[in-house]
């Protein structure tokens, strides 16, 4: 049995702890490997290297720590697809979606190769006469990232490619449900080039989360997770002055318009809320059916149940297993309370088995119509593959009830009407936007903005807010005492010229 190692100091090394989390197959729930507890004295090692690490890391000149990033852009598309592989064996994603959470966090490290412009500051020559004011962007030091299961490529990859980048070191505590992926995307940073102690893996859970959190020596703390977990880091990390930026929850509305193009529609949403088995902080859970694009509700559900769960390297798989039994037990009781609270299950996936792998944690494609905003499966993150439809008469009453959603992560109208776009767009309180583009996930070179209970912080991931989320800013104020240069250059004496402000 695969023992997960730490990374400490530049070395991967076996745990000293007697308590293991099982990593397992959710196709089959088969054990894969045993994820470590780190002790407290690892945990301490893992924050003395980094810190120790910084000290050298932070004087290496940015474009050489650019070009670390480079070859580790190089070396994870080579292994592009054995990075993938190991990701669907431990969350259940098909082959096709582990390959797109892998290239989505590629692409962040094609962003952290752009450091050197992106840690550019200001100047302004002359602000009184002879004094020049410029700032620069140094980094922190020690900086911390907890991740979720969801993405173990993509989320890791989003914080510590631009938080090293920028001259901190990093330690990684990823989701102990698979963390056979990040350890992966360590030894190639290692490989890249990466000094000893610049990243540093611990694994474990709660305990090992809040151990780190009170330790002095760590500066800034990047979590992704649920939101009772993350406002608990938020409030911990920031009582500990410590910099937090925390990605949590979410409950994504796609708006519907009678005026929209109903096939590329009814296309979008059957991928957007199914697809990951609806696994994604960015899935669109609610679809809001404005007045006669009702109609197409019952078409929608058709095409919904026709997808297939399946394992990860049959193609023909439209999405793969739940993460775990809790995961799937949590799932199928929301599904049981919709149906006893009123809502209309038009496709019921709460009884969904595959052959050959009925120990997995399968839920087939569910969809409800007729969901009221008192209902639970309205009210909670169900993190499944399951669709809410409700209908609203107007889109001012779409709005009103997706800025009545205490969610504000991503949401998307789908319309001909560009005046009706305009207006949600405007109007809508959620950070990310789509206008016929159902999952409006931005590109690295700007930033992921979760609003509301789904981010609690300030500075949101990626683009350049990572990069003032990751670093300090000092502003210089200079005046030379020069005599020589100064008589030339008429600095220091005092002005002869009145300047009229009229
Ligand atoms: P989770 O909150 O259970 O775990 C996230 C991390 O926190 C893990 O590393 C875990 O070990 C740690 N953790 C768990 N309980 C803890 C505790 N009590 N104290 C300290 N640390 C603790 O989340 P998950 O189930 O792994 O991931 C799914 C959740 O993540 C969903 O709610 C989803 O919406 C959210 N998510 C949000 C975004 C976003 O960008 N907003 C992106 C991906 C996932």
């Amino acid at each position: 049995m695969q023992h997960v190692p730490l990374l400490i100091n530049g070395q991967f090394i076996p745990s000293t702890t007697s308590q293991f989390i099982e990593v397992t197959n959710p196709a089959n729930n088969s054990v894969i490997a045993q994820c470590p507890c780190a002790t407290d004295a690892e945990l301490a090692a893992a924050v003395a290297s980094a810190k120790q690490a910084f000290l050298t890391w932070k004087e290496v000149p940015v474009p050489e720590r650019a070009r670390v990033m480079m070859r580790y852009q190089q070396l994870l598309k080579e292994q592009h697809d054995e990075i993938a592989t190991i990701l669907s064996q431990e969350t259940g994603k098909t082959f096709a979606d582990a390959k797109g959470d892998v290239w989505r966090g590629i692409e962040v490290v094609e962003q952290a190769m752009n450091v050197p412009a992106l840690m550019m500051g200001e100047t302004a020559e002359n602000v009184a006469r002879g004094i020049d004011t410029y700032s620069y962007i140094q980094p922190l030091g020690v900086c911390l990232g907890i991740t979720p299961f969801n993405f173990p490529a993509m989320i890791p990859l989003w914080m510590f490619p631009l938080a090293v980048a920028c001259g901190n070191t990093f330690i990684l505590k990823p989701s102990e449900q698979d963390p056979l992926t990040p350890m992966k995307l360590a030894e190639l940073f290692i490989q890249a080039g990466a000094p000893a102690g610049v990243l540093n893996v611990v694994h474990g859970g709660k305990d090992q989360v809040n151990y780190l959190l009170n330790d002095a020596d760590i500066r800034a703390v990047s979590f992704v997770g649920s939101v009772p977990v993350g406002q608990h880091i938020y409030k911990t990390a920031t009582d500990n002055m410590k910099r937090a930026q925390c990605f949590a929850g979410a409950k994504n509305h796609s708006v519907i318009m009678p005026d929209a193009n109903k096939q590329q529609v009814l296309n979008n949403l059957v991928g957007a809320s199914v697809g990951a088995a609806g696994q994604r902080c960015m899935a669109i859970s609610v679809a809001v059916f404005v007045g006669q694009a009702k109609e197409w509700i019952d078409e929608l559900a058709g095409m919904i149940s026709k997808v297939t769960p399946g394992i990860w390297d049959d193609a023909e798989s439209g999405f793969g297993p739940l993460i775990s039994p809790q995961a799937k037990q949590k799932v199928l009781a929301l599904i049981a309370e919709g149906k006893a609270q009123g809502a209309k299950c038009l496709v019921d996936g709460s009884t969904f088995s595959l052959a050959g792998y009925e120990q997995g944690n399968w839920v087939g494609p569910t969809v409800f119509s007729e969901v009221k905003t008192h209902m639970s499966i309205y009210q909670q993150e169900i993190f499944g593959p399951v669709l809410c439809c409700m209908v609203v008469d107007t889109l001012d009453e779409a709005i009103a009830l997706v800025n009545n959603n205490p969610y504000g992560n991503g949401t998307s109208i789908f319309t001909s009407s560009g005046g009706a776009a305009r207006k949600y767009q405007h109007e809508i309180e959620v950070g990310q936007v789509g206008i016929n583009v159902p999952i409006p996930v931005p590109l690295p070179f700007f930033s992921f903005t979760g609003w509301k209970n789904s981010f609690y912080g300030d500075l949101h991931a990626y683009g350049k807010q990572a990069i003032r989320f990751y670093t300090e800013t000092k502003t210089i104020t200079a005046r030379w005492f020069d005599e020589e240069a100064n008589a030339h250059s008429g600095a220091g004496e005092q002005p002869n010229m009145t300047i009229n402000l009229r």
